[in-house]
């Protein structure tokens, strides 16, 4: 259970005037040619949080970060749009604040009034934020009383704003989002119900990889497809064309396949193309993706065979999508997926799905919140939870 404080544990008094930092994961999946945002599902997480703080009469300053900018400015991954749809949601203003190293714009802060609600620019336009930097911590640090953490998703990350800048706090308090997935979490690994069945996709492999590697004891299936199959494929000895794959994990891969093959579920079979774009070469192949081909999606094979095996009683987890579902032509995987682990939930099994481009999956196949017994707001953090990690942003609070 999670014995962290919660906002709630305060008097609403402690609060009052009080210039409250909360540390909110925004990275959402954003449409840059259309400059829209495609799912908001963790804006309207962390509403709670702000609207309860904001009635205890605090100032609220949020803080995220969104995509990878690596230290550098980039125009696409600017949060203003955020600003824009949590000033929508909220229905009152959100000051965005383009520039927090510039002490005009910060000296705002302590004139703020009750209930105001600043966003401050991508946090990882600094390269300090992800080095954990101390300065930039500090610099964080000042312009708030309290530290609060609601960013589930970003709690695997030792990072300035989610760990370095806490430690200058008296309080550094959960929020409600965090709150509950820790709450769900922590219930739900108490008695795993079996069989336990892992589902891993998506890019981001090489974090995936190894926060996958604690799953592997735990579970007693683990499909593992979309782009984070084919580091295993190649370390099979198959051939995978130009798909994805990380090259320092292969061996790594091929021995863990070696001593889980009983448990490990790779695609038999694949929907490729020469490129992204060019849906028309798409070709369905078994095990041999010919030279020049990539692929986006698994098969029809693939689908039936993990249809199998996702089907309920027991616990299912699911992060990453099983292709580019954002491309209409490779999305028949992952809303084959996404509804199986609905109708498995349907059938009494125990679901969690999470990562923002998953629940963005999720809403592209039609499936309710109310079908998935947990929808996190977290990817690679509740990868790393459910495998036994400590979360140093969660393990940092009172
Ligand atoms: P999440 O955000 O849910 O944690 P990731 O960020 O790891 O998931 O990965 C999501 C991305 O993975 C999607 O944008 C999707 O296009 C991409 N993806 C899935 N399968 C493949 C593949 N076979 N090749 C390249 N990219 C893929
Ligand atoms: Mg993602």
């Amino acid at each position: 259970m999670n014995k962290k404080k919660v906002i709630s544990d305060y008097p609403k008094d402690f609060f009052n005037e009080k210039k409250v930092f909360i540390r909110v994961d925004f990275n959402v999946p954003i449409n840059n040619d259309l400059n829209n945002i495609r799912e908001d599902y963790r804006i309207r997480r962390s509403i709670p949080t702000i609207d309860f703080l904001i009635n205890a009469g605090a100032k609220v300053i949020l803080g995220s970060h969104l995509g990878r900018p690596k230290g550098i400015v980039n125009e696409d991954l600017s949060l203003k749009i955020v600003s824009e749809r949590l000033s929508e949601l909220m229905e009152r203003p959100v000051i965005f604040c383009n520039d927090f190293k510039d002490k005009g714009w910060t000296n705002k802060f302590d004139k703020l009034t009750k209930g105001s609600v600043v966003l401050l620019e991508n946090l990882r336009f600094f390269k300090e934020e992800t080095d954990n930097d101390s300065e930039f911590s500090k610099l964080l640090a000042s312009f708030a009383d309290i530290y609060v953490n609601d960013a589930f998703g970003t709690s695997h990350r030792a990072h300035a704003s989610t760990f370095g800048m806490a430690v200058n706090f008296k309080s550094k308090l959960a929020g409600f989002l965090v709150d509950k997935e820790l709450k769900f979490i922590s219930k739900m690994l108490e008695k795993v119900e079996k069989p336990f069945v892992v589902i891993i996709g998506g890019s981001k492999i090489k974090d995936k990889i190894s926060a996958m590697s604690k799953l592997l004891d735990k579970a007693d299936k683990i499909i593992i497809a979309g782009g984070a199959a084919y580091t295993f494929i190649k370390a099979n000895g198959g051939k995978i064309g130009n798909s994805i794959f990380e090259s320092e994990m292969v061996d790594w891969a091929g021995k863990v396949y070696a001593k889980y093959s009983n448990k490990i579920i790779l695609p038999i079979d694949h929907l490729v193309s020469e490129s992204i774009e060019k849906t028309n070469s798409c070709l369905i192949v078994d095990d041999d993706i010919p030279d020049g081909y990539q692929a986006f999606d698994i098969g029809p094979k693939t689908i039936d065979l993990f249809n199998s095996i996702i089907k309920g009683p027991g616990c299912i987890f699911w992060n990453g999508p099983m292709g580019v579902f954002e491309v209409e032509k490779y999305s028949s995987g992952t809303i084959h997926v996404a509804r199986a682990v609905a109708l498995a939930t349907w059938r009494g099994a125990t679901s969690v799905v999470g990562g923002g481009e998953t629940i963005a999956a999720l809403r592209k196949a039609e499936v309710l919140e109310s079908e998935i017994s947990h929808m996190s707001t977290g990817g690679g953090a509740l990868l790393e939870y459910i495998g036994g990690s400590k979360l140093p942003g969660i393990e940092i609070l009172d």
